[in-house]
């Protein structure tokens, strides 16, 4: 391996990391690409810097832009662009990027003129009324930066410096990639929050399975995605990356993965109760394997050979929550649910008729006839919903070219149905007798968040009541990290739901994860019917049911009570009884 490349490969991951941190999220495709190059070059055999602007551009990944970047680290030792771009202080300036409304420009507008570094800086300088005396800022903005810094204080006493998963899971994704192509290195999966899929993550834990745990974790530390590496021990090593969180990467031989999988994944409170019923056994549970009685390696090369060799019922990743999950899996009363596998079609889907909707009716139809569906349900926006809301006329002209696509899908039971809002006394759009007319109805909260407890419940559940409405959308309407959730008497909405037969919807998308796993644990416990739903406005979207069977695994909810698990004639006709 030339060792020019390590360098090469880490100054180009380092700039598209940081114009993508410090600018925004326009820039993802750019430092995608310099990421890919990034990859390319580390792992090419020969020094690229002795090669031609047109060899380099032969490369896989490496475009004419990034041989240009290489040429220039050749001839000067770095990247203009990329010093300027330090030069912003990224790191030192992490704290004040973090305040809602404070971008990289005022960043260093606020450090230039005022010597303004951190939050604490900001804080003095907006009490002297210092900020208003920069150019281009003015009282506006001092108001406006104090208001975001008493949000941000409600967050810190949350206890909050963690990512919203749909963050983090970007991040992960891309070190995974990164882990498992380093030499030795036979799996890697996700431990810790993203293991669990917890709302937010505090840090990205990975664990590896490799025969030579030390060579695979020297060379982590040396990935082009590492600024630097600490806390080296025999098994892990902490990683901290040029963006995202930090990350604790654990690698272990195969045989021991099982145990180092559950320690990693959490929490302390799962990990005692297991460690104690291994002591009654005669065994030690601990990070680095079982052992026996004599002290040898009992081979668990997954998390269920741990749970099995424990005479337990397989505890998933994200139940293992230290409160009464081992007792359950003692007696085997640990419900079954769903995998994506077991889900035969989609219930939230919107097409181009709606203005946010990115794919069409027969993208969508043909992208479920792919994965296996047996049914699909199209849920356009409603009228009510200003900017993207169907009206009557354009709702019936969808239902005739629905009508005329049924006979190209056959094996595919295509629902005509919408996604109605939820208005302020809980009655939904058209009329009732419009809305009776359709196959299927999602009704949603997108409005008016911020009711009383009292208004918001009694609107809520004036809905499940409606007839017409078959599913509760996004109960809460959070957005993680961004928006909480409206307040609810959650009791009064599950009873509503167990009594009329109308169901709760687990949505896909990773900043909603909407209803919460709690909601969703009270939920399964009254019987009250789920649909997993991707909430889908774009093809890709279509793959989220991973999450939402993750979250609904969370809730516990049993796979008998996903209605989009049942075989299309029952379905169907629950959807007409209900
Ligand atoms: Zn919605
Ligand atoms: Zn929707």
């Amino acid at each position: 391996m030339a060792t020019d490349n390590h360098r090469v490969a880490r100054l180009l991951y380092e700039l598209g990391a940081l114009s993508e941190r410090l600018y925004d999220r326009s820039r993802r495709f750019r430092a995608n690409a310099y990421r890919r190059a990034a990859d390319a070059v580390a792992n090419h055999a020969d020094d690229v810097l002795l090669m031609t602007v047109e060899e380099l551009t032969a490369l896989p990944g490496v475009g004419s832009g990034t041989a240009a970047r290489i040429d220039e680290i050749r001839r000067t030792g770095t990247i203009a662009r990329l010093e300027e771009l330090r030069a912003l202080d990224p790191y030192g300036a992490e704290e004040l990027l973090r305040v809602p409304g404070l971008g990289p420009r005022t960043v260093a507008r606020l450090r230039d003129a005022l010597d303004v570094r951190d939050v604490a800086g900001l804080r003095a300088a907006l009490d002297a009324q210092r900020v208003r005396t920069v150019r281009g800022l003015g009282p506006a903005t001092e108001q406006r930066l104090r208001a975001a810094l008493r949000d941000l204080d409600l967050d810190a006493e949350a206890d909050d410096t963690s990512l919203p998963i749909v963050d983090a899971v970007g991040h992960a994704t891309r070190l995974t990639r990164l882990v498992r192509r380093l030499d030795g290195v036979v799996s890697v999966s996700w431990a810790g929050d993203l293991g669990r899929t917890s709302d937010t993550v505090g840090t990205i834990d990975l664990v590896a399975a490799a025969s030579e745990p030390a060579r695979v974790l020297r060379a982590a530390t040396a990935m082009p995605a590492v600024r630097d590496g600490a806390d080296v021990a025999e098994s892990a090593v902490t990683l901290h990356s040029f963006e995202g969180p930090g990350v604790r990467l654990t690698v272990v031989p195969p045989g021991r993965l099982g145990p180092a999988l559950i320690h990693a994944t959490g929490s302390p409170g799962h990990w005692r109760q297991l460690a104690r019923l291994a002591a009654a056994r005669s065994l030690r549970l601990a990070p680095d394997g079982l052992h026996g009685v004599d002290g040898d390696l009992i081979a668990t090369p997954d998390a269920d050979a741990v749970y099995r060799a424990l005479d337990l019922q397989p505890v998933p990743a994200e139940q293992r929550d230290g409160t009464d999950e081992v007792a359950l899996a003692r007696e085997g009363r640990l419900p079954l649910c769903a995998a994506v596998g077991d889900l035969r079609g989609d219930l939230h889907d919107h097409t181009d008729w709606s203005g946010d909707g990115r794919m069409t009716l027969r993208q969508l139809l043909d992208a479920a006839v792919e994965r296996g569906w047996a049914y699909v349900a199209v849920t356009d926006h409603a009228e009510d919903l200003r900017i993207n809301g169907l009206d009557r006329d354009a709702m019936r002209r969808q239902r005739d070219e629905i009508r005329s696509l049924r006979a190209a899908y056959d094996g595919l039971a295509v629902l005509h149905g919408a996604e109605l809002n939820i208005g302020a006394d809980g009655t939904v759009d058209y009329d009732p007798d419009f809305v009776a007319g359709y196959d299927w109805t999602v009704a949603s909260v997108h409005s008016l968040f911020d009711l009383a407890v009292p208004t918001q419940t009694a609107r809520v559940v004036a809905a499940i009541r409606n007839p017409a409405v078959h599913a509760i959308g996004h109960l809460t309407g959070r957005r993680i990290g961004r928006r909480p959730g409206i307040q609810l008497d959650v009791d009064a909405v599950l009873d509503a739901c167990a009594e009329t037969g109308t169901a709760l919807e687990v949505n896909c998308h990773l900043d909603r994860l909407d209803a919460p796993a709690d909601i969703l644990r009270a939920a399964a416990g009254r019987g009250v019917v789920v649909v997993i739903s991707t909430d889908a406005h774009r093809l890709g979207d279509l793959d989220n049911h991973r999450w939402g069977v993750r979250l609904a695994r969370r809730g516990r909810v049993p796979r008998e009570q996903v209605a989009n698990t049942w075989p299309v004639e029952r379905f169907l006709e629950w959807t007409r009884s209900s």
